[in-house]
């Protein structure tokens, strides 16, 4: 019960016949193929064949139907028969589209033979069509009415309510998804004539593509481009992988295709370098890596500028020109690059509110994809030679879901034959199996995670490796010991990482693999990088120079962060003042990534390198807590030596154990008291004593000097040699003290006092011996002297030191500021306006 209007302009409502027939669709689902107009005119004949079936007789070829039912099909032949008819005397004769006696009117669904499902069959006045709904697209038109646009025709429909109009919707939306599933994608893809022959040899019938870049490629082509790695070509078939070819990629290379990829991959391709069908494996492999990889037969529009290539692509995107889009992407500028718009901050974010599938679809296919500005185009990251070869047992999991191996061990492992070679990791059932059981190309391993703890299996304890493939499959591999995992390690990183970047595979290494990432200066441009987790320390490299490694320290994340910047999950990291973005290749990979991170840069024990850390090294608990008391404490009178609330005390320490960098202590929320019991607690707590048990002995001896200089000499030697972190922290500690007990007239905490406060944090101790309190007295008095060499410049505490200072102090203007450290005002600007500020 609806009105339809006709494709064309004219709004004449069709029968109700019509209707009938697209509720038919919506049931069952069909698909289209080809789509013909017969006019009724060309029917030599129309005869009755056995089966319910009936042929319709034109001068170019026979069709075959079949109804479902003999009166079906009398209904049929009856109706054509008519049709075919001269019209009467008298009869309009004017355009097809306006409605004709309903004798000459009727749709339906008939087989036609040599083809699967059904085609809807339409005869209407003069002319039959034989149509299906495959690549047909629904669109919603205003309150009532919807479109259904198909490659040659487009239906309007007005619906008689909303919902009704909602109904009918979702009805022919389920049926055009079923019907792509179930047909061949390669008719459809075919039914453009541009890609019934390979877009680089001609070949005919081409049954592969590359999904990114728009073209369909034959059998031998598709794996030339395989070798040009996923980042510049996406190799899909057409027949096999029916998953990845949703309704808008269809549509994409319906509207896309091998003419229109052509006019821009082979624009200035000369005939002398053409490929041809006969083309050797090493003349194909050179075409195609000329064509794609050096572009070097597209047409040259000069550097393109950084700027104006994110312009002109934010101006295509939300166009219909996909052909323009195509260009920009191709021609280097980045799918991924920042709009400058905070809400639709990508370009995929532009299309969208635009409305633009196809656009969205494209850069959905090439949002990982590196294609380098052409202008910087230059010959580097070759895949290495596969010539490895080993062989041995390995335990190989069956299942492929990472959820059982988070249990304690795995029971699905089975002892294997395994054999790396040519590029491929096999595995037999035995030694004697002819062939593999199964096999993964190495060069699609994008992350390799290793496991440095044994896991228990069915068959013993083995040591795992987990590897992540391109297509978002996990493959677990077990050895029996240390050596031999790491041999394996050794030879399949040989196969998907660069020599250049061999350096990062090391023997402590948990995770490898490729990443896309921005960073520093350049964070408009995604850029493909090697990275490798060791320990909390991120290493990685662009992969262009030999020996050219950057390290992230994980524990000195100031931010880590996940974003979603549609269409990808984006990680930030932030340390010492630099920006890293990086994102993975699927969701699975950016998930071992992500979780391995944040695994690394947070709190994972006692001791003071397990906490996250300043840039400074110092864990960021005590830097938070000095900070605080520097700003509200200074001139507190008895500060450190007030009890806090010890509820309120341990669940702070709570909160800097689960995520340090996340706690703000704020001075409405938090007292003093309980800062300063934190800071004392997390000192008596921590694995080890700030000053080491093991140097316990040597720092009490030092008394024995008499003079303070030789003490002093003695203290910078063990300072020495106390580990790193442990130095840092007693730096910053012993700073904040000396801070402290300068403000003692404020405050009445002289060194003597907060060196017995602080002996027991120090040294652990239960009780506080005189020697404690004398060594941990001399400590904070002779601040400068020990850590002289590197004293620097910390004009933000410094300022909020003086600013506390002065507003405590009436008539400050004389302040006394005749301490050493201000030796060092000189150097620092910003002191330095503090002063002039002062007089
Ligand atoms: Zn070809």
């Amino acid at each position: 019960s609806m009105q339809i209007r006709s494709g064309s302009r004219s709004s004449a409502p069709c029968p109700r016949a019509f209707v009938r027939f697209i509720k038919v669709i919506a049931g069952h689902g069909t698909g289209l193929l080809h789509f013909w107009m017969i006019l009724a005119s060309a029917i030599r004949q129309v005869r009755g064949l056995g089966d319910n079936k009936f042929e319709v007789v034109t001068s170019l070829r026979t069709f075959i139907f079949r109804a479902e039912r003999e009166g079906e099909r009398q209904e049929w032949m009856e109706t054509l028969q008519t049709a075919t008819r001269p019209p009467a005397c008298g009869s309009q004769k004017r355009s097809g589209t306006l409605p004709h006696a309903s004798s000459t009117n009727k749709r339906g669904l008939l087989e036609l033979r040599g083809y699967k499902g059904r085609v809807l069959v339409s005869l209407a006045g003069s002319k039959v069509r034989l149509l299906e709904l495959t690549a047909a697209n629904i669109r919603d038109l205003d309150r009532r009415g919807f479109e259904i646009n198909t490659p040659f025709k487009n239906f309007c429909f007005t619906a008689e309510s909303e919902r009704e109009k909602q109904e009918w919707i979702e009805a022919v939306k389920e049926s055009i998804a079923e019907t792509l599933y179930d047909y061949e994608v390669a008719e459809k893809i075919w039914f453009k004539e541009a890609n019934r022959s390979c877009a680089d040899c001609r070949a005919p019938q081409p049954e592969w593509a590359s999904v990114n870049l728009g073209v369909v490629i034959c059998k031998k082509c598709a794996g030339q481009h395989r070798s040009l790695g996923p980042s510049i070509s996406k190799v899909r078939s057409l027949k096999l992988d029916s998953s990845v070819w949703s309704n808008e990629l269809v549509e994409l290379f319906l509207e896309v295709g091998n003419k229109n990829a052509n006019s821009f991959w082979a624009a200035n391709l000369p005939l002398e370098e053409d490929l041809y069908r006969e083309a050797s494996a090493e003349q194909r492999a050179t075409f195609i890596r000329r064509k794609y990889r050096e572009r070097k037969y597209t047409t040259h529009h000069g550097p393109l500028y950084l700027l104006l290539c994110v312009k002109a692509l934010c101006a295509a995107v939300v166009s219909s020109d996909v052909l323009q889009t195509m260009a920009l992407v191709f021609s280097g500028a980045d799918v991924m690059c920042a709009t400058g718009d905070p809400t639709y901050s990508t370009p995929y974010l532009l299309a969208q509110r635009a409305g633009q599938k196809l656009q969205m679809e494209f850069l959905h296919q090439n949002k990982l994809c590196a294609f380098p500005r052409l202008d910087q185009w230059s010959e580097n990251a070759c895949l290495p030679e596969a010539s490895i070869f080993m062989d041995g047992f390995l335990y190989i999991s069956s299942s492929s879901t990472k959820a059982t191996l988070d249990r304690r061990g795995r029971d699905d492992m089975a002892r294997r034959w395994c054999t790396l070679e040519g590029g491929f990791l096999s595995y037999y059932e035995s030694e004697r199996s002819p062939s593999a059981i199964g096999r993964v190309d190495a060069t699609e391993v994008i992350s390799l995670a290793v496991n440095h703890t044994e896991t228990m299996t069915g068959a013993g304890a083995v040591f795992t490796v987990e590897l992540y493939l391109q297509t978002e499959r996990l493959l677990i591999f077990g050895a029996e010991t240390q050596e031999t995992q790491h041999d394996w390690i050794q030879a399949l990183t040989k196969c998907f990482i660069p020599p250049k970047v061999e350096g990062l595979v090391r023997k402590e290494s948990e995770l490898i693999g490729r990443l896309h990432y921005k960073e520093g200066h350049d964070l408009y441009y995604w850029r493909m990088g090697w990275f490798m987790l060791e320990g909390s320390s991120l290493h990685f490299s662009s992969g262009e120079e030999e020996g050219e490694e950057e390290v992230l320290q994980l524990k000195q994340l100031q931010e880590l962060s996940k974003h979603f910047s549609p269409p990808i999950q984006v990680l930030l990291m932030v340390a010492c003042g630099r920006t890293v973005y990086i994102h993975g290749f699927n969701k699975m990979d950016f998930t071992v990534w992500h979780s391995a991170i944040k695994l690394a840069a947070g709190t994972d024990g006692n001791a003071l390198g397990d906490q996250q850390l300043t840039k400074n090294g110092v864990p960021i608990i005590v830097d938070s807590c000095i900070a605080f008391v520097t700003q509200y404490g200074l001139c507190q009178e008895g500060v450190y030596q007030r009890p806090g609330n010890p509820g309120r005390v341990s669940h702070l320490l709570e909160e800097f154990t689960h995520d340090a960098r996340n706690v703000k202590l704020r001075e409405k929320e938090h007292q003093l008291q309980d800062v300063t019991d934190t800071l004392k607690s997390f000192l008596s707590q921590a694995e080890d004593a700030l000053l080491t048990k093991e140097l316990y002995p040597y720092w009490v001896s030092a008394l024995d000097e008499k003079s303070e200089r030789q003490r002093v000499k003695k203290y910078s030697a063990f300072i020495e040699s106390l580990p790193k972190i442990n130095r840092s922290t007693l730096e910053a500690l012993l700073q904040h003290l000396y801070r402290i007990q300068q403000c003692s007239h404020l405050n009445r905490m002289p060194s003597e006092k907060l060196a017995s406060v602080f002996s027991s944090c120090l040294f652990q101790t239960r009780g506080q011996t005189t020697q404690e309190i004398s060594v941990v007295h001399d400590l904070i008095s002779n601040y400068i002297t020990l850590f002289s060499v590197s004293l620097k410049c910390s004009c933000g505490v410094f300022f909020s030191f003086l600013m506390c200072c002065l507003s405590f102090v009436p008539g400050s203007r004389d302040y006394n500021l005749d301490f050493c450290l201000l030796n060092n005002i000189k150097k620092c600007r910003c002191l330095h306006t503090i002063l002039l500020y002062l007089k």
